[in-house]
């Protein structure tokens, strides 16, 4: 059985079904497991025939072994997906592959893990006999919390609550999320940036005990059951690059492309590297938001800064939370330096990697920014070269690349105000999803300081 353990390490080593349970280590860390698989001899080829969900299951067995056979539970999750759930396409000879992540009901690359997490929330219940109820608690900054609304909306045992910073989403993000069905949902917004609603969150987790009625756990990418998922497309993606592009493969290995905000899709292409996936360079490409950019480029993280409000709004973070498991695998899997690390983060706002993390991040990543004006040039662009329509998010990793593969994160339906105004009025098609007429069942707003009560009254603890 492969074990998990915390980036802080205080905590004692848990399987992989804890782990998912738990969300956060107890010591306010990440889990990882004690030892990254590597892909079995001739894993690519036996891969390569394979439907998406079986490809999935595949990768996630070898995280969580245990699990059995995991196909008919990713079958079901990407059952909802309007087609090939992660698509390799290429829209020009003369631009990058686009790896397009949104085809899953709530239409961003959040539900190719979200879809996924409470089914493995369920097996792990079952594998641990855990019976208690599950309190699914999430702050969002913009497509989690749909995504983890339509992943555990109706789920038995379950209830979840997504807080989302209420003037930094986008106005169909906000539909999305405040029109939301089920018996267990809950929706409320956040007097504060994305920043704020995390802290809020992150707070809770460390001052609520443990209970013999609830678990309380979070659907954001700090849980280890959303990161699994998103190693899997990577996967796929390399499979499907040496199969249906063999000229572009002759090249060597693609540079990776992502649209970065608190640095788990990315981190999520660092593990399938570290299993034997042979991808080039990881570029992590930030909004004006560029913290990501300084700490890789000059190993000083610094959120003591305003967030500034984008067009690409899921990547508007300061504290980056899976930016600590990189942390953590850079310095060789130094504990007791990422621990430090994240106590002078919370203390005083800063931390500097020193060496050699700070030359090893610069070895396995590229750290680059652009702004709102250049993003919108880039759909402009992609748009005349190939009549394709990107996202903001999508197109401020695909402006800084020539080739390689550019990691589409969100359908540009999503954000119909800034797509259309970088097009000059040109419109395209939404899909139904998108097109939002549900009356509106959410209200709430509260002050960062008022997230604690508001959990409390919610989840009747
Ligand atoms: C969440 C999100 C991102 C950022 O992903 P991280 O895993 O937080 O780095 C980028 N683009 C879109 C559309 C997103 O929803």
């Amino acid at each position: 059985m492969m074990r998990y353990i915390s980036t802080r390490g205080q905590t004692e080593p848990v399987s992989g079904a804890e782990a998912i349970l738990q969300g956060l280590a107890p010591d306010g860390g990440l889990f990882v497991p004690e030892e990254i698989p590597t892909l079995p001899e001739g894993f690519m080829d036996q891969i390569k025939a394979m439907d998406y969900p079986r490809k999935a299951a595949a990768v996630l067995s070898l995280y969580l072994p245990e699990f059995g056979d995991l196909t008919a539970l990713t079958r079901e999750a990407y059952a909802g997906f309007d087609g090939e759930p992660a698509p390799l396409v290429e829209v020009s000879k003369n631009l990058p592959l686009f790896l397009e992540l949104w085809h899953g009901p709530t239409c961003a690359f959040k539900d190719m893990a979200l879809q996924v997490l409470p089914r493995l929330i369920g097996k792990a219940k079952e594998l641990t006999g855990e019976s208690r109820e599950v309190f699914i608690l999430t702050a969002t900054s913009g497509d989690t919390g749909k995504a983890a609304l339509e992943g555990f909306r109706d789920v038995p045992g379950t209830m979840v609550l997504v807080f989302y910073p209420e003037e930094g989403v986008s106005d169909v993000q906000k539909l999305q999320m405040v029109t939301q069905e089920g018996f267990n949902v809950g929706v409320c917004a956040v007097r504060g940036d994305f920043d704020d609603a995390q802290a809020g969150v992150k707070r809770i987790f460390s001052a609520v005990p443990p209970s013999d009625t609830f678990l309380l756990t979070s659907a954001n990418s700090i849980n280890l059951g959303r990161l699994l998922p998103q190693i899997a497309y990577y996967v796929s993606a390399y499979a499907d690059f040496l199969e249906k592009y063999p000229e572009r493969a002759a090249d060597g290995a693609p540079d990776i492309y992502v649209p970065t905000g608190n640095f788990g899709n990315i981190l999520a292409a660092l593990y399938a590297k570290r299993m034997g996936v042979p991808l080039g360079k990881l570029v992590c490409v930030s909004n004006s938001n560029n913290v990501l950019t300084r700490v890789i480029e000059d190993g000083v993280y610094d959120r003591n800064r305003a967030l500034v409000r984008t067009t690409s709004p899921s990547m508007d973070i300061l504290v980056s939370s899976n930016f600590e498991r990189a942390v953590y695998l850079l310095s060789g899997c130094d504990s007791a330096y990422t621990a430090d690390c994240m106590r002078k983060l919370s203390a005083t706002g800063v931390y500097t990697l020193g060496e050699p993390t700070g030359s090893a991040m610069r070895e396995e990543f590229r750290a680059v920014w652009r702004d709102d004006a250049q993003a919108a040039d880039h759909i402009r662009e992609v748009y005349d070269k190939a009549g394709y329509v990107i996202d903001p998010h999508t197109a401020t990793a695909a402006a800084v690349a020539r080739n390689g593969i550019v990691v589409s994160t969100a359908h540009p339906g999503k954000f119909p105000e800034a797509v259309k105004a970088a097009l000059g009025g040109v419109s395209f098609p939404i899909p139904a999803a998108l097109t939002i007429q549900k009356p509106r069942r959410f209200f709430d707003a509260v002050d960062p300081d008022g997230i604690g009560d508001y959990v409390k009254t919610f989840f009747a603890m």
